[in-house]
């Protein structure tokens, strides 16, 4: 039997992930510090005899090599989450995304030397485009990052770091790696308590509030459900030809705040109000954002033959009805 090490298997991601591996008949071990997980998005499979449950932090050298060397694969998910958090936790950030990612690749790395078999996914970000104007990224892409002054660069730099390391394994020493960069990935389970919009705007709905949008609420976005992220990352780890490769998953159909805000009024509350805020009032007065974020899916439907199957109304429905 495989077993698949997922870190971060309790956060929203991470938590579709394992269901998934488990599904397909591995055994799954989770590590997670519960610092944005919560042990709840593992309640349907928590009893599953083929999943152990491991509290703790990544940072920890010796946990890290304990876990690894049980592991065929590795689905490297922990990180920092939300731009709300990071922005206001750059310390933490930059610690929780790189020094972890270090001791894993490290890790797997004597092992593959040692002549093991084994495989990683590395979960990244679309963050690490920075502020790119193109209209569509594509993995080849310049990563366009603000000032150092500007915390929220910090994440995509520091994933950047992580993409840096994976693919000098890879080179160095030929450890089986893949990289996929997430864009605004969304479904049930994940939390509005980091700033993400979609459960923001459905929980507001839900209980009458207004759905408060940024700026003018034209900068662009395009969602993605999990469950088509999670099947692209287990076919990426399957396929041979993906190593040492980056990867964008997510949807590329933008859509602006705005407009979403408008969507889930229109399929979720009706009588809801929309209203907006200023980025310095959301975040503070030095915050930046990404003005439009789409994806060049190109290269993994070429890859793997991905295409997202979900639809913004079918995602929303899938949003609304997961906290009802
Ligand atoms: N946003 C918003 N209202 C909210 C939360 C976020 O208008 O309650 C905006 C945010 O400023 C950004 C976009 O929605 O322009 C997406 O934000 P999110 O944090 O979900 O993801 P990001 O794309 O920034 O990583």
């Amino acid at each position: 039997m495989k077993t698949s090490l997922v870190t971060g298997g309790s956060g929203f991601i991470g938590s579709h992930l394992v269901e998934s591996l488990l599904e397909r008949g591995d055994r799954v071990v989770v590590v997670d510090d519960l610092s944005t997980g919560k042990a709840a998005n593992l309640d349907a499979v928590r009893d599953h005899p083929q999943l152990e449950w491991v509290e703790g932090t990544i940072e920890d050298e010796l946990l890290v090599n304990r876990l690894v060397d049980q592991a065929d694969e590795v689905y490297h998910l922990a990180a920092a989450v939300g731009v709300a958090l990071i922005a206001k936790q750059p310390i933490q950030t930059i610690e929780r995304n790189v020094y972890p990612t270090q001791l894993i690749l490290n890790r797997l790395g004597q092992r593959v030397k040692a002549g093991a078999d084994v495989l990683c996914f590395l979960a990244s970000t679309s963050e690490v485009y920075g502020k790119n104007p193109k209209p569509f990224w594509s993995e080849e892409d310049d990563l366009v990052f603000g000032s150092t002054t500007k915390a929220r660069w910090s994440y995509g730099v520091s994933k950047a770091i992580d993409e840096f390391l994976a693919l000098a394994f890879y080179r160095e020493h030929r450890l089986k790696v893949v990289v996929g960069r997430f864009f605004n990935v969304v479904g049930p389970r994940q939390t509005g308590a980091y700033g993400m919009v979609l459960p923001r705007f459905v929980e507001a709905a839900l209980a009458g509030k207004a759905l408060t949008v940024h700026d003018d609420g034209h900068q662009e976005r395009c969602f993605a459900h999990v469950n088509d992220v999670t099947g692209a990352v287990i076919d990426l780890v399957a396929n041979d030809d993906c190593m040492g490769r980056v990867f964008n998953i997510g949807s590329d159909q933008p859509i602006s705040i705005l407009n979403l805000a408008k969507r889930v009024q229109a399929r979720v509350n009706p009588s809801s109000a929309i209203e907006f805020q200023s980025y310095a009032d959301a975040y503070d007065a030095d915050f930046e954002d990404i003005r439009r974020r789409v994806p060049d899916l190109s290269r993994i439907h070429q890859a793997i033959g991905y295409r997202p199957t979900y639809d913004l109304d079918a995602i929303i429905d899938a949003v609304a009805a997961a906290y009802r």
